[in-house]
């Protein structure tokens, strides 16, 4: 069986081909990171646009990865939600286009569980076998959702972030460093050139739910370093050479960042990947979970990388690959799996979802 997915919640256009087996034929992602870098986020009206350019190039460059035509594929599998409700009709609309002119049956996938699926899918690929119940941590630009994965692969809400989610105060707190739109790529890089502890940040206490998270308190003690240090000639040599080098490299960037930001930096890296495994750590111990899995497009980030393997989380950690963490229709292909095998289908009047919940 092969289930063609469709991805287009937010600010990527992907498709992907993956079998029932879980082997991955094809994935083609089209980031609209350029477009929205200039505004310092996703312009929601921009990101519909490039959908429509996006979808048909990207849909068939999938098939063409694979050597395939639609006469072998078996079903379309699409995020019906969350997201931006702009965007996700796009990838809808054609799935649904496609399932009509072909006659394939449609699947309607939460754009989180497909992120949680992401790392099964890979799991799957090593002949790894993740031990359920599990603890499924993901974090990205629009979500920072702890849940637990039962034997039977439903969902129960732990917690979830009361303010901004966590790839979302990176983004902010770049912004307000003067680094470049997303920023979670960047500080994550710039961060082992700082000293963590020159820097001393809040950590949240949670009233009520301990396992929900919040990132304002954060990021307005970094809003307060910022006011009270002199940083408007090296924001400005950084806009600069954002302007000769859309892309800068590490080098370039530590060539115009001062010490005392690179120790803002490393102390806020390390404060948000505190506030998310600290959370992660105290699930283990209050649930039966045997293993623990962290996606979304924050996992790609290498503090939280380490630190979760340390060993500190008292079982074993499962991270995707990061063209598999950051949004990709891999998962949303993957997730749709055993909603085929059951024979669970959606009809034409399936309907985006942005504020989709999974749990
Ligand atoms: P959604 O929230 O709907 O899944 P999204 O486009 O925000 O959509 P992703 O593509 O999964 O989600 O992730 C992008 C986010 O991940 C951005 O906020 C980005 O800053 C963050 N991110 C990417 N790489 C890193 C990293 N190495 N460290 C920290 N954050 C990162
Ligand atoms: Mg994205
Ligand atoms: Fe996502």
């Amino acid at each position: 069986v092969r289930i063609l997915g469709i991805e287009s919640s937010c600010d990527e256009t992907a498709a992907a081909i993956v079998t029932s087996d879980g082997e991955l034929s094809a994935s083609v992602v089209a980031s609209q990171i350029d477009t929205h870098s200039k505004y310092g986020g996703v312009v929601p009206e921009l990101a519909s646009r490039e959908h429509l350019r996006a979808i048909g190039p990207v849909v068939r460059g999938a098939l063409e990865q694979a050597r395939l035509g639609w006469d072998d594929i078996d079903a379309i599998a699409v995020t019906a939600g969350p997201g931006l409700v702009g965007s996700l009709l796009v990838g809808l609309t054609y799935a649904k286009a496609v399932c009509l002119v072909r006659g394939l049956p449609l699947i309607g996938v939460n754009h989180i569980e497909g992120h949680i699926h992401a790392v099964l899918l890979e799991a799957r690929q090593c002949g790894a076998e993740i031990e359920l119940p599990a603890l499924a941590l993901v974090a990205s630009g629009g979500h920072t959702h702890l849940f637990e994965v039962s034997e039977r692969m439903t969902y129960r809400l732990l917690g979830k972030t009361r303010d901004d989610a966590a790839g979302e105060a990176y983004d902010k707190v770049a912004k307000l460093l003067g680094f470049g739109y997303p920023g979670g790529p960047v500080l994550d890089k710039l961060a082992p050139y700082g000293d963590a502890d020159g820097l001393a940040l809040p950590i949240s206490k949670m009233k009520g739910n301990a396992l929900d998270f919040s990132f304002s308190g954060l990021k307005t003690a970094m809003l307060r370093w910022v006011q009270a240090h002199d940083m408007e000639g090296e924001i400005v040599t950084r806009r600069a050479l954002m302007k000769l080098h859309p892309h800068p490299t590490v080098e370039q960037w530590l060539a115009v960042t001062p010490q005392t930001t690179l120790d803002a930096v490393a102390a806020f890296q390390r404060v948000v990947v505190e506030e998310l495994l600290r959370r992660v750590g105290r699930a283990v111990e209050e649930t039966a979970a045997r293993s623990v899995i962290i996606s979304g497009g924050v996992a790609c980030n290498a503090g939280l990388r380490a630190s979760a393997q340390s060993g500190r989380l008292m079982c074993p950690v499962y991270f995707p690959a990061p063209h598999l963490s950051t949004d990709n229709a891999a998962m949303i292909a993957a997730a749709a799996v055993p909603r085929f095998l059951r024979g669970e289908f959606d009809d034409l009047t399936l309907k985006a979802q942005a504020n989709l919940t999974l749990a």
